[in-house]
């Protein structure tokens, strides 16, 4: 019998593992190799956490819910404990300024190489999981691969985002099966389409730039795509986004703009807005869509032509068509409902023995470091629960 069966090696299963040393696991993963999605991770190079404090971090997480649910794993496995945890194990890391730490080879194989190299479970792959009954003090999972039977049982099945990883959603029907509610599942942190033409300006990336939608205001890099918008601030709150929704970029500060339109009346439009840093097609976007010539200069504008011209500038709208969904989600926001698992020990309100980690759960992060980091602290709270119990 097997102390524990975790259903999917994502970073989150492989974490588990690797902090079990002393116990009898299996891992079962449906896809033909383990930590698929950890590869891509950062463009390859795995983002695997930010230089802040627990606390800072929760800031990161966007509901109440989350930040409630996600407290205690983040303070038993904090920031510097994972950073920690990886440099104990020979892996060197890099903190880059804006705080994102990666590993110093920039190669994402360098984290999962280190997760396997210090698991000591049994793991096998393209395996499909039928179903898990719970019997009165164990488990049998029914997969492709014969049938096991477990003390308990960890589903690290991750969200939606990226199928072609293995994480397809088909986890939330074994938690379903057990007595879980799901949260319906939807892309997180995925660039907008929108229903404005982008391709003219598609490649332009605009640094720490203020981006509103509804009432929620968030500043950070942007990029032009060719339908749409991307970026980190973007995919940030692409989670939240219905079609029609209006999305608006404060390209330029409108005071300022209009400090300088009055100070070189003999200086074109155009020109005052690139002088203030911003490419010429972005430029000449602004003025059409404040229905001016680019090159009239500035001191032959009407008053309510210079104010609209600043408020254009101050506030570029673009309206939400539609986001690229899960194919191109870097996460799922839903999952297995939070306040059916308990905080503290990850394991299971409805089924005892059963436990859960990583991104399988209602919580999605920013884009910065801080899902790897939540699916690490979740999966060793669990790592500690079951250790202590078996
Ligand atoms: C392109 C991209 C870039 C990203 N970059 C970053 C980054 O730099 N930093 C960061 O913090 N986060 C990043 N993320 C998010 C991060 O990768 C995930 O949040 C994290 O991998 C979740 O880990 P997990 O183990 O919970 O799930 P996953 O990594 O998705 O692993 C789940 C595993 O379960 C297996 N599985 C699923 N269902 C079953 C089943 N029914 N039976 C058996 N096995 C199953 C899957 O095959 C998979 O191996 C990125 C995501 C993407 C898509």
């Amino acid at each position: 019998m097997y102390d524990v069966i975790v259903v999917g090696g994502g970073v989150a299963g492989l974490f588990l593992a690797a902090n079990l040393p002393d116990r009898k696991v299996l891992i079962l993963d449906h896809a033909k190799s383990v930590g698929k999605k950890l590869l891509i991770t950062g463009g390859g190079r795995a983002n695997i956490t930010n230089d802040l404090s627990a606390k800072e971090m929760l800031a990161h997480f966007p509901t109440k819910a989350m930040r409630n649910f996600l407290a205690p794993s983040l303070l038993s496995l904090t920031p510097s404990d994972l950073m920690n945890w990886f440099e104990n194990r020979g892996v060197g890391l890099i903190v880059r300024a804006d705080g994102h730490v990666f590993p110093s080879s920039l190669d994402a194989r360098t984290i999962r190489n280190a997760l396997l190299s210090h698991i000591h479970a049994d793991i096998r792959t393209a395996c499909t999981v039928a179903a898990i009954i719970n019997e009165e003090e164990s488990f049998t999972i029914h997969s492709s691969e014969g049938s096991f039977v477990t003390r308990s049982v960890c589903l690290a099945t991750g969200g939606m985002s990226y199928p072609s990883t293995g994480s397809d959603g088909s986890g939330y029907a074994l938690a379903k099966a057990l007595g879980h509610t799901i949260v319906p599942p939807k892309p997180a942190l995925t660039p907008i389409v929108t229903c404005e033409q982008t391709a003219h300006l598609s490649g332009i990336s605009l640094s720490n730039v203020s981006t509103t939608h509804r009432q929620f205001t968030a500043t950070g890099d942007l990029l032009f795509t060719r339908d749409g918008l991307s970026g980190p601030v973007i995919l940030n709150l692409s989670r939240a986004v219905s079609k029609g929704d209006p999305v608006t970029i404060a390209v330029l500060d409108s005071s300022l703009l209009e400090e300088n339109l009055l100070s070189f009346p003999q200086k074109r439009v155009s020109t005052i807005i690139r002088t203030l840093g911003v490419p010429a097609s972005l430029a000449r976007e602004i003025c059409e869509r404040s229905h001016l010539e680019p090159d009239r200069n500035a001191g032959t504008l009407r008053k309510e032509e210079r104010k609209l011209l600043c408020r254009t500038a101050g506030a570029l709208s673009y309206k939400v068509n539609t986001t690229k969904g899960f194919k191109q989600a870097m996460a799922t926001s839903g999952g297995v409902e939070l306040s059916e698992v308990n905080r503290k020990t990850m394991e299971s309100r409805i089924t005892p023995g059963l436990f859960f980690c990583g991104e399988v759960l209602d919580y999605d992060g920013e884009s910065g470091g801080f899902n790897i980091q939540a699916a690490c602290s979740t999966a060793y709270l669990a790592a500690r629960t079951i250790g202590k119990r078996t």
